[in-house]
C-alpha cells in the first residue's frame, strides 16, 4: 500500500493485492463486493484497510464505468456503498473509496482541504465525463481559484490494451490523447494518458502516478490478465 498527501489536510492511499484474506482468484487484498468473492472475506479485507489507515469509516463505490459522482456526507452515509463512479466528501468522518483492476483510479483534491474526491476511469468513463464531474464536485466545494491536484494510481498501459476498432476510433475522437499501440501495432487505449489530458484539460495540476501497469505487474489485480478477479482501491480523506 502507497499512502501520500495533498496539502496538509488531504491524505491517500493506494492497494495492492497484498495483505488480505480472501483466497484465489480474489488473492488476497480483494475490496470489492461485486466480484462473486465471499462476503465475509471481503469484509474482513476492508476491515484491515480501515484499520491500517486509521481512518473511522470507508465508504466504498459500486463501479458503473458511467460519469456520475455522489457526494458522500461524511457521518450520514457510513453504511452505503453508492453506485457511482466517483465520490466526494466535503468533511472529516470517513474515506472515500473507488475500485480497479485495469482502469485508472485517481484522487482529486484542493491543498486546502475543503473536499477530495476519488475517482475510477475506463474507456466508457473517458467518453461519460467522470474526470470532469469529480472536478466540478471538487471544485464546486473547493471555491472558484483554488488550483486543484490529483494523484493517479495503477492502471493497464497503452503497450497491452488493445481494443476493437470501433472502441479505439470512439475513444480517440474525443480524448486523442489516449490513442496507443501495441508493441505488435494493433490498435490500444492508453486510458491512463486520457485521464490526464482531461484532469489537464480542466485545469488541474498532476502531482504524481504511483504504481505502474496492472497487466504486467502481478501486484495488482488485472481484469485483461486474469478474468475474474479482485480489485484494488484508491482511498482518500481530509483530516481535520
Ligand atoms: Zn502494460
Amino acid at each position: 500500500m502507497v499512502v501520500g498527501s495533498i496539502g496538509r489536510h488531504v491524505r491517500y492511499a493506494f492497494t495492492t493485492r497484498d495483505g488480505g484474506v480472501s483466497h484465489p482468484p480474489y488473492a488476497s487484498l480483494n475490496l470489492s463486493s461485486q466480484v462473486g468473492d465471499d462476503a465475509g472475506a471481503v469484509a474482513a479485507n476492508r476491515e484491515r484497510v480501515r484499520v491500517r489507515l486509521g481512518v473511522p469509516a470507508i465508504v466504498w463505490q459500486r463501479a458503473e464505468h458511467g460519469g456520475r459522482v455522489c457526494v458522500v456526507d461524511a457521518l450520514r452515509d457510513r453504511a452505503a456503498e453508492p453506485s457511482a463512479d466517483g465520490l466526494i466528501v466535503l468533511a472529516p468522518g470517513c474515506a472515500v473509496a473507488a475500485l480497479a483492476a485495469d482502469c485508472v483510479l485517481f484522487v482529486l483534491a484542493d491543498r486546502a482541504g475543503r473536499a477530495v474526491g476519488v475517482g475510477h476511469c475506463g474507456w466508457r468513463g473517458l467518453l461519460a465525463g467522470i474526470v470532469g464531474a469529480v472536478v466540478d464536485g471538487v471544485r464546486a466545494a473547493a471555491g472558484d481559484g483554488a488550483p486543484l491536484h490529483a494523484v493517479l494510481g495503477p492502471a493497464i498501459c497503452g503497450s497491452c490494451y488493445a481494443v476493437g476498432p470501433e472502441v479505439y476510433a470512439a475513444v480517440t475522437g474525443t480524448v486523442p490523447a489516449a490513442a496507443a499501440r501495441t508493441l505488435s501495432g494493433r490498435l490500444a487505449l492508453d486510458v491512463a494518458a486520457g485521464v490526464a489530458a482531461q484532469l489537464r484539460d480542466h485545469g488541474v495540476v498532476i502531482d504524481n502516478r504511483i504504481g505502474g501497469c496492472t497487466y504486467e505487474d502481478a501486484a495488482f489485480f488485472s481484469y485483461r490478465r486474469d478474468g475474474v478477479t479482485g480489485r484494488h482501491a484508491v482511498l482518500a480523506w481530509l483530516e481535520p
